[in-house]
């Protein structure tokens, strides 16, 4: 079969793997002029499983308003005159509800844990010399000093195979040295440690797994924005772009925060909204003082992923805002990764980017058949996690795409849940 991907970031790389994997012909189309240029060109760098609980959670919606005014706030919200805003922003309070937030929570898990596995799968297939910067030492939760931790959501995890355990202070310098002046600092209670979850470069990842693509069934268009997907009779025949027409037996949408414009044509309202957020990148010199455990800093929300002889230090939540770097928030990141790691030297040039992260109101991506036109997938709507998901949710849509029962339950993920329903067709970002 022949399978045309549209969009080249982590999950459209990722679901050209696992397409490729099953013995199609594959040909990605991408609208930029590099692969992996977008949304997963600089993200945290985590993959996350211990922390994939969705945003939409008790508690959360009031923690957004909160503190919003400052430069450090970690999430902030502007109102826009845009009816489809409102519409994600009543669907995202609905989901936060405490009756929905548990089951949601849970199937996240399960998505992250088989993600992990699908990650671990390629690494074998991949091998040794297979790197992109990643590092297997877990990830540390640093719990603010006066702050407390849900002890259900660690015995869940626990529970279902994804092991955490909690640190103390002295703990916490122990295991990662780089922070034992924040510890003598006092400033925080401890730290849970989700021993499974790990990090690595998407970017990198992406454009090297793409590299070990064989030639003969696999090509790829940069520069290609697809305008429009060509259905007739219910079946899918293949996508459009201003320069010409591919043609194909199936098309798997995965145009992360575009993935609703391209829809909505077609009469499919999908519920994905840009978040934006903020990263910087700073370089290190041999031996410098920083961390190599991934980390999460729950005060600010702020997460640092050693990539090499880089780390990555990225965050904050903006709804509503436009695509500009706001020199004040570049500036809060940069003040916390000092106060973290107050030994640690900052150069000038800290190569400030922000990504817009494909949203949905239950914080569940997209993934499976759009029901009403045969051969047409979406995999998107991947919000905060869609370098941890990428994995799972490449090998579940290539196996539905296939004709082949994916290996988990894919209950709560799928394009026709009901909330879908609840948006119009325009651009939100
Ligand atoms: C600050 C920040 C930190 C994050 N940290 C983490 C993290 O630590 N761990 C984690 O798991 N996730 C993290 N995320 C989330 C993660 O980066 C996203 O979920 C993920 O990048 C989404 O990938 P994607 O491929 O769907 O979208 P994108 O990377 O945006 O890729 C979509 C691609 O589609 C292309 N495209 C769009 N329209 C068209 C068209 N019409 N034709 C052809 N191509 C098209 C675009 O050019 C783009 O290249 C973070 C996000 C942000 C913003």
């Amino acid at each position: 079969m022949h399978i045309i991907v549209v969009g080249g970031g982590i999950i459209g790389a990722t679901t050209a793997h696992a397409c490729l994997r099953h013995g199609h012909e594959v040909t990605l189309l991408e609208a930029g002029d590099v692969l992996v240029g977008a949304t997963s060109f600089a993200n945290g760098g985590q993959i996350a499983v211990s922390e994939s609980a969705p945003w939409s959670q008790p508690g959360l919606p009031m923690k957004m308003l909160a503190r919003s005014w400052r430069a450090d706030a970690p999430f902030r919200l502007r109102l826009r005159a845009d009816p489809a805003q409102w519409r994600w922003l009543l669907a995202f309070l609905a989901n936060s509800r405490a009756s929905t937030h548990h089951a949601a929570r849970m199937r996240n898990l399960m998505l992250g844990r088989y993600s992990l596995t699908c990650l671990q799968r390629t690494r074998a297939q991949l091998g040794n010399e297979f790197a992109y910067d990643d590092s297997q030492k877990g990830i540390l939760q640093l719990v603010p000093a006066g702050g407390s931790i849900d002890l259900d959501h660690i015995r869940d995890q626990t529970a279902r195979g994804v092991p955490v355990s909690w640190l103390g202070p002295q703990e916490i310098a122990a295991v990662e040295p780089a922070l034992a002046a924040a510890v003598e600092n006092g400033l925080f209670a401890g730290a849970v440690w989700g021993k499974a979850d790990e990090s690595g470069d998407a970017h990198l990842f992406a454009q090297r797994l793409v590299e070990t693509f064989p030639r003969a069934r696999f090509s790829q268009h940069r520069n290609m924005p697809v305008t429009r997907i060509i259905s007739a009779d219910g079946q899918v025949s293949g996508v459009l772009s201003a320069e010409r027409r591919f043609d194909a037996d199936a098309v798997i949408v995965a145009a992360g925060v575009h993935t609703r414009d391209l829809l909505a044509p077609l009469g499919v309202k999908l519920p994905i909204y840009g978040v934006k957020g903020y990263s910087i990148t700073v370089p290190l010199d041999a031996g410098a003082p920083a961390p190599e455990i991934s980390l999460t800093d729950l005060k600010n929300r702020l997460v640092f992923s050693r990539l090499g002889n880089r780390l990555r230090v990225a965050g904050f939540a903006e709804i509503g805002a436009r695509a500009d770097i706001a020199p004040a928030r570049v500036a809060a990141i940069r003040a916390r990764v000092g106060e973290l790691f107050p030994g640690l030297p900052l150069v000038d040039e800290l190569s400030p980017w922000v990504g817009f992260r494909p949203m949905t109101p239950d914080g569940a991506p997209l993934i499976g058949p759009v029901p009403h036109i045969a051969g047409l997938y979406v995999n998107s709507g991947h919000g905060p996690l869609g370098w941890t998901f990428s994995h799972g949710a490449a090998q579940i849509i290539a196996d539905l795409a296939s004709g082949i029962t994916p290996e988990i339950d894919i209950g709560g993920l799928g394009v026709t849940r009901a909330m879908a329903r609840l948006f119009s067709k325009r651009s939100l970002t």
